[in-house]
């Protein structure tokens, strides 16, 4: 709808017409007043016309408009001034109340699910967050328990000492630092005296604890960059990195002193040792069996001795 200045109704659309149940001709040349309820009347004359006088529009006023008929009807109307063929007029757009609650009523609905939503995917953020969180937890348990796996594999379990697969490994890395650096290492290969009397003579339980007894006091014996495993059923190895042949023979020597000042269950234990230097081009056999013929030689010599074999490799 359009007015002019003096708000005289100068043009109106059908729908207009049709929700005020009022024909064009009946319309035009009239003052906007004469469509307005009497309450709307004074908001138009004292509140809205005022305003648009001054900022040449206005919007969101409710205002009543009259219907042929029929009840009043609220609008939403927003006015503004424009020039049409150089004449000033009032642009009304008006909008049924009912429509507008329809949109608002939808807006509210949507801002409400969008809120949902937002809710949801926080949710769904925390829930993945904390998933997260187990899963680092659950992948450091997996890696200590792998850890724990991994040092099950390489341990004795009766004396807790580095096993036989353990000591393969360390020899193989010895001799591989051996020919990288040149650094002589020894061998020391021990195996109980007559260890079947003392598991025929207290049973096999005196036996094992003779074995546990035998590791706690060698360990403490030898020095801590020397790695003590048990390599058989009463058989025990001492790999000493960076030690000539005179020395790991006084090592084997306390180490054997220590066995036989020691007290056992079953009394006194002793023990024969063989002990061997790394040559060029040993292999974790060659060595082992160096250090194994002497030891079998201290046993052929009457036991509980050292043996060391001669060498010309290393000083
Ligand atoms: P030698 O002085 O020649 O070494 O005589 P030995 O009796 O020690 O040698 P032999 O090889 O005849 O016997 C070794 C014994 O060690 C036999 C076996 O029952 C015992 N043995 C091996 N492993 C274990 C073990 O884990 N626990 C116990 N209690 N005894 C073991
Ligand atoms: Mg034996
Ligand atoms: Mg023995």
């Amino acid at each position: 709808m359009a007015t002019n200045l003096e708000n005289k109704i100068t043009a109106i659309n059908a729908t207009l017409c049709q929700w005020l149940a009022v024909d064009e001709d009946q319309i035009l040349g009239q003052h906007i007043k004469a469509l307005l309820t009497k309450p709307s009347q004074i908001l138009f004359l004292g509140n809205i016309l005022p305003t648009l006088q001054q900022n040449q529009k206005t919007e969101e006023n409710y205002l009543q408009f009259k219907v042929q008929g029929a009840q009043p009807q609220p609008f939403m109307v927003n006015v503004k001034q424009i020039e049409h063929d150089g004449r000033m007029y009032f642009s009304y757009a008006l909008m049924k109340m009912d429509r507008r609650y329809l949109i608002e009523e939808q807006l509210i609905k949507e801002r409400k699910r969008a809120e949902e939503i937002s809710r949801e995917k926080e949710r769904l953020n925390c829930e993945l967050q904390s998933a997260q969180q187990q899963l680092i937890v659950k992948q450091d348990e997996l890696l200590r328990l792998n850890k724990t796996l991994q040092l099950l594999t390489v341990t004795d379990s009766l004396t807790g000492l580095p096993n036989r697969r353990a000591y393969d490994q360390e020899i193989e890395r010895k001799l591989a630092y051996f020919k990288r650096h040149q650094r002589c290492f020894c061998l020391i290969i021990f195996d109980i005296d007559r260890f079947k009397h003392v598991n025929d003579t207290f049973g096999h339980d005196s036996g094992d604890s003779v074995l546990k007894q035998i590791a706690k006091v060698l360990q403490v014996t030898i020095r801590e960059i020397d790695v003590l495993a048990r390599i058989g059923g009463e058989e025990f190895a001492i790999i000493l990195p960076n030690t000539g042949l005179q020395t790991a023979a006084e090592v084997a020597e306390r180490c054997r002193s220590s066995i036989h000042h020691a007290t056992f269950v079953c009394g006194q234990v002793t023990a024969s040792f063989g002990v061997a230097d790394s040559h060029k081009n040993d292999s974790k056999e060659d060595i082992y069996r160096r250090a194994d013929e002497s030891l079998y030689q201290a046993k052929q010599q009457g036991r509980n001795q050292v043996v060391m074999t001669s060498t010309v490799e290393c000083q």
